[in-house]
């Protein structure tokens, strides 16, 4: 206030201020300095408006789109158990036949030790495959507050195909990444990033079950600023990490291009419609954008992110001399 009210400039503050009852209330204060016709200083005109209710319900509207973010990943992943029991089975059931063949081997006379050793290194690999499984899936459906950190796209890209990975060959869909070496991290939560690209894999999964079996694929891109990656994408030259879904499914009317991403907005018999909604949601909270293209060769739909670029501050930028 001081700083301005000396430069005789307009200023905003927002704090708070204690009422008279001991109660806080925050206000928002704006100010725009008078002057006569000579340009003499004749003080300040302004208002300063009571927004405590304002801020409670921006607080709760997002307190709510947290709450319907995890309620869309825990119903989505519902959806997967079956293929997440088998992505467990897996590990458990070479651990198990790992075990039966060394109780079979000491039941010899002579036991070979550098085969028991074998047998053991594989049953701790096994067990820490079905470890990070798990560990994969907790962190899905904690429901945890949100955490901004640096990430790496190409990172939550690797650990979401490894979740979706027996999903994707019981429906026969073949995944190809090209990932962008180098790619600048971005500033996001971790779990809701992968529940973005787990939400666009299963949908392009549900987009080509109409597809010839092997014609279904779905290719995942990331593209670093101003760089290029898979064919038609144009650079993008806004300084935006990139992320791409494309697949070989039915591709989207133009009619359906916008009104896909409002809540319940569904054509599947079971969809809730929920899951492009709050895939915007997401990625606008982090200052991205979402949206979808049809392709041009091979028909399908793509979905495209744009996430700022986590440019570390440049030292001595912004401190007073
Ligand atoms: P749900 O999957 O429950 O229907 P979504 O919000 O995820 O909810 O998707 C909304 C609709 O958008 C889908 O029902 C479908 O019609 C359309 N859609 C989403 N992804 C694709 C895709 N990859 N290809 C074609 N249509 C899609």
């Amino acid at each position: 206030y001081a700083r301005s009210f000396d430069a005789r400039r307009p200023f905003t503050l927002e704090y708070r201020l204690k009422r008279h009852d001991g109660i806080y209330r925050h206000v928002l204060d704006n100010g725009v300095p008078r002057f006569d016709e000579d340009g003499a200083f004749l003080g300040y005109i302004g208002s300063a408006v009571d927004i405590t209710e304002l801020r409670r319900a921006e607080e709760h509207a997002v307190q709510q789109r947290t709450e319907l973010a995890h309620l869309s990943r825990v119903t989505m992943l519902g959806e997967l158990s079956g293929s997440l029991a088998h992505e467990l089975n897996q590990p458990l059931t070479s651990i198990l036949s790992n075990a039966q063949a060394a109780q079979r081997f000491l039941a010899h006379d002579d036991v070979d030790l550098g085969e028991l050793r074998e047998i053991l290194t594989d049953i701790v690999a096994e067990d820490k495959r079905a470890g990070e499984v798990i560990q994969r899936l907790r962190l899905l459906f904690k429901k945890g507050e949100v955490q901004q950190q640096r990430l790496d796209l190409n990172v939550v890209v690797q650990d979401v195909l490894k979740l979706v990975h027996s999903d994707l060959i019981n429906q026969s869909v073949a995944v190809e990444t090209r990932l962008a070496p180098a790619l600048p991290p971005i500033h996001a939560d971790r779990v809701q990033m992968q529940q973005v690209l787990l939400n666009l894999i299963v949908n392009a999964c549900d987009a080509m079950s109409h597809t010839r079996a092997a014609d279904r694929k779905i290719v995942v891109c990331t593209q670093a600023p101003n760089g290029h990656a898979g064919d038609g994408d144009p650079p993008d030259g806004d300084g935006s990490v990139s992320l791409s879904v494309a697949d070989r499914g039915c591709g989207i009317s133009a009619e359906r291009m916008e009104n896909m991403f409002e809540p319940f907005v569904t054509t599947k018999p079971h969809g809730m419609g929920l899951g492009l909604a709050v895939c915007r949601t997401i990625i606008s909270a982090h200052g991205g954008r979402l949206w979808a293209t049809n392709n041009n060769n091979g028909g399908g739909a793509c979905f495209h992110i744009a996430l700022p670029a986590d440019v570390p501050v440049p030292q001595g930028a912004g401190s007073y001399p």
